[in-house]
This record gives C-alpha cells, sequence and structure tokens, in this order.
C-alpha cells in the first residue's frame, strides 16, 4: 500500500492474480448488518448461522398417491387384499380407527397415521368397492418420507456468509422462517471523467462520444448486488472532480470511476486523488485493462478503471468484484476454467495475460468448442456483449494456433 508521498509510484507490470491476492489482502468485511424479511431477501448475505426450529419433514408423510397399510399384514405370495377405511389428503389427516387389515387412500404430502408404517403406489394396486388388492412393496417403510429425515429442529441450515438464492429462499420458508440478519448492502458511488462523455438523450458535438462505462458498471452493480450511488459525468475540471471525489467518499463504502488512470494522462484525476486519498496507481500485465488505481479516499476503498470500455468491463470483473465480495462477507472463489478447442487462430503477443472475449459451444460430437468474437480491440465494447467466455491467455503465450486446447472460462452471474 502506498502513502500520500509515493501515491504516483509505478510498481511495473504485475501479474493479475498477484493484484488481485493484493487487492483482497487490502480491504475487509463490512460490519453492519439488518434484519430484512423473506420477501427482500433475494441477493442477500446471512451475517449469522441459522438453525431449524422444526423438523424437516415435520410429520410422517406419504411420497406417493396410493394407500397406507401395516406391513406386517400382508399375508399373500404377491398381493393382499385389505379393506379401505378413509382417505388421508395432504393438509386434511385421517383421523378415525385403524382395525386390523385395513388401509386408507392416500395423497402425496398427506400425513401416515400412526398405526400404518407403508404406503403402496396406487399403480400398484386394484380396487373392488371398499376391498383394495395391494401388490406387496420390498420393504416395510416403502414410500413413505419420515419426520426429520432432512433435518432434526436445532440443526444449522445455512451458515453465515451465504448468498440468499431462489434455493435458500425456499429452503427458508420451509423452515417457517420470515425474517433473517443480512449484512448491510455495500455502496458503491460511482461517476464517468472524461469532456468527451456525453450521457444518453443528449446531441454529439465533433470529437464527443456516449458516455456508456456508467451503464456498463450499473449492470455490474446491480447483477453484484450492491447498492449503487450514480454520480453522473465529470468533466474534466480540478475542482470538478475534487468535489465528487470527496461527495462519493462520503456517501460509500466504495468509489468506483472509470477513465483518467492511465499513464500519460493529461487530464487531473491523478493528481487530485493523490491530493484526497492514498492510491496507488498499478500497470497490470493483463489485456485489456493495463492500468487500474486503487488506494483509500478517507474511509472509502477507491477503485479506478481504465476508460476503455472493454477495459473497464474486465478490470471490474477481475479485481474489483472480487473485493466487492469480500467487503460484502462472501468467500472469494476461484474462477471455473474448462478446456476447450479453438476452432479459429489467435495472434497474440507475450507480455500480458489476455482475456480474449469468446463463444463457447459444443459441436456435433460434444466436444467443447471456442471461438473469439472478432476484433478484440479495448473500445470494442460490442465484444462483450456478443461473448459468453473469456479464453484466458497466460502471460508468455505468443499465436495460438486453430485446434490447439485453451483455457476458457465462462461468465458467471455478474457478466451473463
Ligand atoms: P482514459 O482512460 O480516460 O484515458 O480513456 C481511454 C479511452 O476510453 C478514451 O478513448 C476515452 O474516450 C474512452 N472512455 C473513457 N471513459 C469512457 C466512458 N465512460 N464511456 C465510454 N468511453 C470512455
Ligand atoms: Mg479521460
Amino acid at each position: 500500500m502506498s502513502t500520500k508521498s509515493d501515491a504516483c509510484a509505478q510498481p511495473g507490470l504485475m501479474h493479475p492474480t498477484d493484484a488481485i491476492n493484493a487487492l483482497l489482502d487490502q480491504v475487509s468485511v463490512i460490519e453492519q448488518s439488518e434484519m430484512v424479511s423473506l420477501n427482500e431477501a433475494v441477493g442477500r448475505i446471512l451475517s449469522e448461522d441459522l438453525a431449524s426450529c422444526i423438523d424437516l419433514p415435520p410429520f410422517d408423510n406419504s411420497s406417493m398417491d396410493g394407500y397406507a397399510f401395516k406391513f406386517d399384514e400382508l399375508t399373500g405370495e404377491t398381493a393382499t387384499t385389505l379393506t379401505l377405511v378413509g382417505t388421508s389428503f395432504a393438509g386434511h389427516p385421517y383421523k378415525g380407527k385403524i382395525p386390523a387389515n385395513s388401509c386408507i387412500r392416500i395423497m402425496t404430502g398427506a400425513p401416515v397415521p400412526a398405526g400404518y408404517d407403508t404406503v403402496q403406489m396406487q399403480e400398484k394396486t386394484s380396487a373392488d368397492g371398499d376391498k383394495i388388492t395391494i401388490e406387496h412393496p420390498n420393504a416395510k417403510g416403502n414410500s413413505i418420507r419420515y419426520c426429520g429425515e432432512e433435518l432434526t429442529a436445532g440443526t444449522n441450515v445455512l451458515k453465515s456468509g451465504t448468498q440468499i438464492r431462489a434455493a435458500e429462499m425456499g429452503v427458508l420458508a420451509t423452515i417457517g422462517i420470515s425474517q433473517i440478519r443480512v449484512k448491510a448492502r455495500l455502496k458503491v458511488a460511482f461517476f464517468s471523467t472524461g469532456d468527451e462523455l456525453r450521457p444518453v438523450g443528449s446531441e454529439l458535438a465533433p470529437g464527443q462520444i456516449y458516455d456508456s462505462n456508467r451503464y456498463s458498471i450499473k449492470g455490474l452493480l446491480t447483477q453484484a448486488n450492491v447498492e449503487w450511488i450514480d454520480l453522473g459525468v465529470i468533466e474534466d475540471d480540478k475542482e470538478a472532480i475534487r468535489g465528487a471525489f470527496r461527495e462519493a467518499a462520503k456517501k460509500a463504502d466504495m468509489v468506483l470511476t472509470s477513465g483518467g488512470v492511465s499513464v500519460g494522462d493529461a487530464d487531473y484525476t491523478k493528481q487530485i486523488l493523490s491530493e484526497e486519498g492514498e492510491i496507488t496507481f498499478w500497470r497490470l500485465a493483463i489485456k485489456p485493462g493495463k492500468p487500474f488505481a486503487f488506494g483509500k479516499l478517507g474511509k472509502a476503498v477507491f477503485c479506478g478503471l481504465p476508460g476503455n470500455p472493454v477495459s473497464s468491463m474486465v478490470t471490474f470483473y477481475k479485481l474489483v468484484w472480487p473485493i466487492v465480495n469480500k467487503m460484502q462477507g462472501l468467500t472469494v472463489k476461484e474462477p471455473l476454467i474448462v478446456k476447450a478447442t479453438l476452432t479459429s487462430a489467435i495472434r497474440k503477443q507475450p507480455g500480458r495475460a489476455e482475456y480474449q472475449r469468446g463463444i463457447l459451444s459444443r459441436d456435433d460430437n460434444g466436444e467443447l468448442v471456442v471461438s473469439t468474437t472478432g476484433g478484440q480491440g479495448s473500445g470494442m465494447l460490442t465484444s462483450m456483449s456478443l461473448a459468453n467466455c473469456f479464453i484466458n491467455l497466460e502471460q508468455e503465450q505468443g499465436d495460438v494456433a486453430s485446434g490447439a486446447q485453451v483455457n476458457v472460462e465462462p461468465f458467471n452471474s455478474v457478466l451473463c
């Protein structure tokens, strides 16, 4: 971590893995938590272990539509005829007597009365009035889901740090939980810098372009389940930039910007950052996305993404997203890498690790194949839209021939 005095130091080209590890060492999990209702829980992160107050299932019940009976009363060779005495519906248990050699009709999810111990599916029975002939099942307890067989009351169900997805929503409802304690949402304030940038909905004068990064970043932050604060486009003006940094640092746990962090930049971003915080400007051995800035602005963590649109998305994904995950209390996982056969040659200069945008699919034999999306310029944002994966090429790798096996990183939930 640099200090103000060496804030503009350029530590040389750093491998992305080293950069991720160094960045993660410098951030910690936010401590605040809050109660939310289950209805608002999707995407949130549990901040305490959660135990069940009930057994699951809460009572013995049938896994089939069929008949319930006592296994020991089956007497014939392969089938036995019993007398029907009632029905157990889901939500309406059978409450009658259980005479000898009797059975009840039972529906899936209906309670199995104490006294019966086995269920046979309807397809293996036949009815003649109240006489039901039942094909013998293999064992006592057939087609019964026992009370507590999934878990018993008091057992931990979800660990602190678990992100609530669709399955966890269902699991929580299954055990009757209506409120949970979750990590406070990480607040991220972001803005774009650059005199050439215009917001969408306005006319472009010569030399101007639309500010796309703010929208791709907004998409990424939304997918990452953080609370974002959009501070717009800030022109290349010293005091405007200073004001934006101060406002952002007051409002957020993380300040994120795009543009103005490259070597030789003519704008003021770097100067103001050095004056306002403790920021290091990194040169990463990755393509796209060489320049990146990181540090502290007041209490907030600062990440400065490069301005080129693909570079800003890739550096967000590779560097900022792990930081966001750690700060939110999630475990930072290694990306899933698969091998695939390259279907067209790739030109590459050794020197930087490259994340080429690729399309992963299966060929007619079911084997994984990958091709690039075409032009790989760091300003060609359509390459991100066409892609469903990165083709990861090592730092020292040169050109790659068609037919070679390459490492492919399928896009995960933040990019999909
Ligand atoms: P910079 O990192 O500010 O030197 O910008 C590098 C390149 O990215 C330049 O071509 C900028 O015009 C472009 N750029 C910077 N910010 C944005 C943005 N928010 N949206 C689209 N392009 C941008
Ligand atoms: Mg700029």
